[in-house]
C-alpha cells in the first residue's frame, strides 16, 4: 500500500506464529509492507529503529507485555499509531492500554478486511496531523488525555460511553446506525443486542446534554443517531 508516495509499513508484534503469519499475510495481500516480531524486546527495538507507519501490537507476549512495550514508546516520545490486539474478554486491559497511549484496539478474533481498516484509519489519522482534541460546538474531547469538557465544565464519562461519544463526534454531522455504533465501539463480532447502543445513548445524554440544557446527542429516524455539528 502506498501512502502519500511511500511504501506504508506495519510492525506486527505477536508471539503466537501462526497468527502472527495470518496478520502478516492479511495486511500483505492489501499492499501493507509487514516486518514481524515474535516477542515484545525485539518489538520495542523494532519500533524505534525501524519507525514503522503503524504498530499492530498483542497484549499478551512473553517477556515484555504489550501494554509495556506500548507505555515505553510512549514516555520516549515515539507517537507511530499503535493498534493493540486484545483477547475476547479483556475489558480492563483495553481500557489500560487506551490510558496507557495506544491508539485503538481490535479484540480477538476478528476479520482481515477489519484489521486493514482500522490500519488505514489510524494512517489517515496520522496523516491529519491527529489532532489532540476534537470538538463539536463547546463540546471538547482528548482522546489522548481521554478527558471531555463542555465549555470550561468537565465531563466524566466511562470508557465505553467515551469510545462512542468520540465515535459520534469524528463523524458529526453523519448520522450512524446502531449497527455501525455496535461494531466500531463494542467491537465487530462482538455479539451484543444493538438495544444495547439506545441504552448507552441514553446515559451519554444524561451527561452531555441535560445538564447544560443542550441536544447534541439527536435521534434521526429509521437511520440511527448523530451528533449534531455546529
Ligand atoms: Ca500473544
Amino acid at each position: 500500500m502506498v501512502h502519500d508516495g511511500r511504501v506504508v509499513e506495519v510492525l506486527v508484534i505477536e508471539d503466537e506464529v501462526r497468527l502472527a503469519r495470518a496478520v502478516a499475510e492479511g495486511l500483505t495481500s492489501h499492499g501493507f509492507t509487514v516486518t514481524l516480531c515474535h516477542n515484545g524486546h525485539s518489538g520495542y527495538q523494532q519500533a524505534k529503529e525501524r519507525h514503522p507507519d503503524v504498530i499492530v501490537l498483542d497484549l499478551m507476549l512473553p517477556d515484555l507485555s504489550g501494554a509495556e512495550v506500548c507505555a515505553r514508546l510512549r514516555q520516549e516520545g515515539v507517537w507511530t499509531p499503535i493498534l493493540v490486539l486484545t483477547a475476547r474478554d479483556g475489558v480492563s486491559d483495553e481500557t489500560d492500554v487506551l490510558n496507557l497511549g495506544a491508539d485503538d484496539y481490535l479484540r480477538k478474533p476478528f476479520s482481515y478486511p477489519v484489521l486493514v481498516a482500522r490500519c488505514r484509519a489510524l494512517l489517515r489519522r496520522a496523516a491529519a496531523g491527529d489532532p489532540a482534541e476534537i470538538s463539536v460546538d463547546d463540546l471538547v474531547l482528548d482522546p489522548r488525555r481521554r478527558t471531555l469538557r463542555r465549555a470550561e465544565t468537565p465531563i466524566e464519562l466511562t470508557r465505553r460511553e467515551f469510545a462512542l461519544l468520540e465515535y459520534l463526534m469524528r463523524n458529526r454531522g453523519r448520522p450512524r446506525t446502531k449497527q455501525e455504533i455496535l461494531d466500531h465501539v463494542w467491537g465487530v463480532g462482538y455479539a451484543r443486542d444493538a438495544n444495547v447502543v439506545e441504552v448507552y445513548i441514553g446515559y451519554l445524554r444524561r451527561k452531555v446534554d441535560a445538564p447544560f440544557g443542550t441536544s447534541t446527542v439527536q435521534t434521526v429516524r429509521g437511520q440511527g443517531y448523530v451528533l449534531k455539528g455546529p
